[in-house]
């Protein structure tokens, strides 16, 4: 047995002032110029139970940039629809390279290690485009957002997206890259202005983890994709949810999580908890620098890593 629900808060609560001091936050994301301007000093913890309780700590009201949290998202609705189609187009391996590693794309032959790496989600949100526009593909996604969070209130912030597009030169090469290999359907500025507004979705911490009952296996009344699908998803995020940083992340915190260059991180401990975490500055790997330090705090406090064996 874990800890009780209050000494869970009472952690959040600690982990929470003492972070507020870190002053080694790890750096923000440089390359999107509207995340360059975040102030690294927000931190926010929240975790969902499975009586639907949420414990938080810190700024976990605050809307941020969930990027490539987004994949999840995309992930889930290309399975649903296509299946395992998807894994022709698309590995299922740990990356050896950056997330928006151009070379592994090109000594793989077009076909991207993962969904999670840019190249893959590229790939995934060009199979959620078919037979639909840009908007309507949009719609979709925000419409599963807010049904597996319950809120309404999730939006794309359209200046992200913008920017990121003016800025975006490593993914259209990765687009190109891959168009030419024959494995996008859709032309390049159509699949990645999908893809950049797809990423512009902003959540608070306590949507975001709302949202991921889903993969925990609590969510009220949300079956859209199916237990085959939710397991997939959990595997993919515990070996790839950290680019080339997840072997790293299994061995210190061994829970499946997906992480993004805004700063957040998704992390879904099976049946008994969704958690999301959010400090905007980020390490080497570009994964957010204090929420894996809280995640792995938090997972040695409750014994919820998925190789704990001490206190089953
Ligand atoms: N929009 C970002 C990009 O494509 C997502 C990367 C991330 O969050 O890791 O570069």
């Amino acid at each position: 047995m874990g800890p009780d629900r209050l000494s869970i808060q009472a952690f959040l609560d600690d982990l929470e002032a003492s972070f507020r001091q870190a002053s080694q936050r790890g750096e923000v994301a440089s390359y999107i110029p509207e995340l360059a301007t975040v102030d690294p000093g927000y931190f926010g913890i929240s975790v969902c139970l499975p009586d639907g309780s949420v414990l938080s700590a810190g700024d976990t009201q605050k809307p941020f940039s969930i990027q490539s949290i987004s994949k999840v998202f995309s992930l889930a609705i290309a399975l649903g629809r296509e299946g395992d189609r998807l894994w022709k187009r698309v590995g299922r391996e740990p990356s050896n390279f950056a997330f928006n590693s151009v070379v592994e794309l090109e000594m793989e032959q077009g076909r991207p290690r993962n969904p999670f790496v840019n190249a893959g989600a590229i790939v995934t949100t060009d199979a959620i485009l078919s037979g639909r526009t840009p908007k309507e593909t949009l719609a979709e996604l925000l419409l599963f957002v807010r049904a597996a969070c319950g809120d309404d209130e999730v939006y794309i912030n359209q200046r992200v997206a913008e920017a990121e597009n003016r800025t975006g030169h490593r993914n259209y090469a990765l687009a190109h890259f891959l168009k030419s290999c024959s494995n996008l359907n859709s032309p390049c500025d159509r699949v990645l202005g999908t893809y950049f507004h797809q990423c512009a979705i902003e959540m608070s911490c306590q949507q975001l983890a709302a949202a991921g009952r889903f993969l925990a296996g609590f969510h009220p009344d949300f079956d859209m994709i199916g237990e085959p699908h939710v397991r997939s998803i959990n595997a993919l995020m515990m070996t790839a949810g950290h680019y080339d940083g997840s072997g790293e992340f299994a061995y210190s915190v061994g829970i499946p999580a997906k992480s993004g260059v805004g700063g957040g991180i998704l992390a879904v401990v099976p049946r008994r908890a969704s958690i999301a975490v959010w400090s905007p500055g980020l390490n080497r790997y570009g994964n957010s620098h204090l929420g894996t330090l809280a995640l792995e705090k938090l997972s040695r406090f409750t014994g919820w890593s998925l190789f704990e064996v001490a206190r089953v």
